[in-house]
């Protein structure tokens, strides 16, 4: 490598350095923050991402990738020197088209947003949301432009996320989608009877929630030699470098299955940082492939994993040493039912597997009709009812349980969402293609051995870091494009057993 290349690396290493110090202060104000410290926090973090941004958007960055790219055009796609100035060349381009005063706008309108989203969400009225709502919808807008677009607008927003996937293919997988999820879910609701979870409903001390909690993911494989687990109100992974990976888990006595599985799949999300190579780190490449990437991590250990019967015929007996009284008289059979009982449920955080990826279609929709400016603002609130009423059969009473339930919108996040249900189709995916090259995987699970399932995601998905674009990894781990029949397939499958469809 060259002194050129080298002065990138140092550069680019100094502007993670601040990314990375702030997001332990964003950690802290999330978890052990004193709530009297909040301005004096907000300015700390201003100004670290501030300088970040300012080092990074530098002229001096941008001549040093116009010196490089030349030098490492004949160099293979995947080596370390090609994709670093690729991929810091994107990243470069992207932040570059969005103005100091652009990013400075959004970032005050978000923060006022934010506060007005909470308020209009505890008294259950859009009105209050939504003349900030129409500010947020016009940066969008703004930025959408400013980053640019052939085709659809939402292809510039949704490009921030999932590099290099366009909105129309989105659509088409989302059509799958729907097209297999509805009919299950309408089958599936006439048969309600069939997974009974009113066991899991009683009290479960939460200190012993935390040692389960802990006892599974050590064993599925989060290190905590380089990371560790508290607790914050709302479950998030952050990572300040591959060494330092953070989880944070929510528990209440009389929500089990949600501390557990939230764990699991914060745990999935950590394993991948961690699995992202130390010469890697404090680059661009030191991160997930994309959002929906990431969340392939997280659902395929939460659910393919976790909510297997293989995996309960392995922790009931365990699980039962900690909640003798809870779990008298309940197998495994009636175990697993209970952790996979779907019911078609207004909150989308809430919902079950069948039912998760609908929530995310309706939001889906309604951004682009938003961004595309074919619905006024004041029309969200019913839209919203209708289309719940048309994918989940059910009707939100009011704002709270509808239209104002997530806080994505009022932090400027346009989308984001199909980055969930993107997860969710490659998970199956990656766990397909897994189990096709190792057969012996479900019969490990079933043992408690997680390691050749974590290996293979290690080899193939995580220590790839950001080098190829969702598209480029799957062509390249499966050998075809992103295919919407493994997430169908297993889902198929696994709810007919359970419902006897
Ligand atoms: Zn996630």
């Amino acid at each position: 490598m060259n002194a050129q290349f080298e002065e990138l690396i140092a550069r680019l290493g100094e502007i993670a350095d601040f990314n990375n110090a702030a997001g332990v202060l964003s950690w802290d104000q999330q978890t052990y923050m004193p709530p009297g410290a909040i301005r004096a926090r907000a300015q700390q973090l201003t100004t670290l991402r501030r300088t970040a941004h300012e080092r990074f958007t530098s002229d001096e960055i941008g001549q040093l990738l116009d010196d490089l790219e030349p030098q490492v055009a004949e160099l293979e796609p995947g080596s370390y020197e090609a994709s670093l100035i690729r991929v810091t060349r994107r990243d470069y381009d992207r932040q570059r088209k969005l103005s100091a005063d652009l990013v400075a706008r959004l970032t005050r309108t978000t923060a006022l947003a934010r506060e007005a989203w909470e308020r209009a969400r505890k008294a259950s009225d859009f009105a209050l949301f939504l003349p900030h709502l129409d500010e947020i919808l016009d940066l969008s807008v703004e930025i959408a432009e400013a980053l640019g677009y052939e085709d659809r607008i939402y292809d510039a927003l949704l490009d921030r996320f999932e590099p290099g996937l366009k909105t129309a293919r989105i659509e088409a997988l989302f059509a799958e989608m729907k097209a297999g999820l509805v009919p299950l879910g309408q089958a599936i609701a006439g048969q309600q009877g069939r997974a009974d979870d009113t066991f899991l409903h009683q009290d479960f001390p939460v200190d012993r929630q935390w040692d389960f909690g802990l006892e599974v993911i050590t064993r599925l494989g989060f290190d905590f030699e380089h990371g560790r687990q508290d607790r914050s109100a709302h479950p998030f992974t952050t990572s300040f470098t591959p060494a330092d990976v953070r989880l944070t888990t929510r528990l209440s006595p009389g929500n089990f299955k949600s501390a557990l599985f939230g764990s699991i799949h914060e745990a999935g999300h950590g394993m991948y940082n961690q699995g992202i190579p130390m010469d890697l780190a404090r680059t661009p490449l030191a991160r997930g492939a994309s959002l929906g990437v990431h969340e392939s991590q997280s659902r395929m250990w939460e659910n393919i994993v976790g909510r297997s019967r293989g995996f309960w015929t392995f922790w009931l007996p365990r699980l039962r040493e900690y909640f003798p009284s809870q779990l008298e008289g309940v197998t495994v059979d009636a175990f697993y039912r209970a952790v996979n009982r779907v019911e078609p449920s207004l909150i989308r955080v809430e919902a079950d597997e069948v039912t998760y990826n609908l929530h995310i279609f309706v939001r889906f929709e309604i951004e682009n009709l938003m961004l595309e400016r074919k619905v006024r603002l004041s029309d969200l609130p019913e839209l919203w009812k209708t289309k719940m009423e048309e994918y989940l059969g059910v009707w939100p009473a009011d704002d709270a349980d509808g239209v104002l339930q997530d806080v994505h919108w009022s932090s400027g996040m346009l989308g984001y969402f199909p980055t969930y249900s993107l997860g969710n189709i490659l998970s199956a995916q990656f766990y397909d293609q897994a189990v096709s090259e190792i057969p012996d995987i479900p019969a490990q699970i079933e043992k408690g051995e997680f390691g050749s399932l974590l290996g293979w995601m290690r080899t193939n998905i995580h220590a790839r870091g950001a080098k190829y674009t969702p598209a480029e990894l799957v062509e390249l781990v499966t050998g075809g494009p992103i295919r919407t029949e493994p997430f169908l397939d297993y889902a198929r499958s696994k709810y007919a057993e359970i419902y006897g469809l």
